[in-house]
């Protein structure tokens, strides 16, 4: 498992409603959390990680020593109130930091790993990194919610982003499309589909 970077496409896919938690699945978000931490991250979600499955972890503290690790499981988000312009980064993106409109307070509906309801009212950085790495499920990059100005300001850091992933591709490191959503499809087999 690792964590992949602009312009991937498994960034851009809606991730899929998740229909079985397992100890495969558990397997899954400790990796997750590794990975998360030894980044310096705040939030991951599966598709960062090329999983196309409605998941992501937090720990706003992005130490594994400290805050609280939460996991939200097929999250909705409603009754966004306010709104607020705070700079915001991603793991999909190192180094690149850019200013982003979020709503100031919002509710969370969600399952933890156990099967557990999550209802919540989240206001503060939690708030703003429920929503960041719910857009993500939708396949949604806090590029897609900047501004046209702060986007161009970004413009030269992108480009390396895209020229680092088509030279990558020449070089076979990252697989062609078709195999990429081949994967997926099996990862969605696998999780997401209702068995009776
Ligand atoms: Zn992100």
């Amino acid at each position: 498992m690792e964590i992949i970077t602009h312009p991937h496409p498994t960034l851009s896919y809606k991730s899929k409603t998740i229909q079985r938690i397992n100890s495969e699945l558990r397997d899954i978000v400790t990796e997750m959390f590794e990975l998360m931490y030894a980044a310096k991250g705040v939030g991951l979600a599966a598709n960062q990680v090329n999983l196309p499955l409605r998941l992501f972890i937090v720990n706003t503290s992005s130490n594994a020593e400290e805050g609280e690790e939460l996991v939200f499981i097929n999250p909705v988000l409603s009754k966004g109130k306010g709104s607020e312009i705070e700079d915001e980064g991603c793991l999909s993106l190192p180094s690149v930091y850019g200013p982003v409109n979020r709503s100031r307070t919002i509710h969370v509906e969600a399952f933890g790993l156990q099967g557990n309801a999550i209802s919540a009212d989240l206001d503060g950085l939690l708030a703003r990194v429920v929503q960041h790495e719910t857009d993500h499920l939708d396949g949604i990059m806090f590029l897609d919610r900047m501004n046209p100005l702060s986007l161009r300001a970004l413009e030269a850091d992108l480009q390396e982003f895209e020229l680092e992933f088509a030279s990558q591709r020449e070089g076979d490191i990252i697989e062609s499309d078709e195999v990429i959503f081949a994967k997926l499809a099996m990862w969605e087999d696998k999780f997401c589909t209702q068995r009776t």
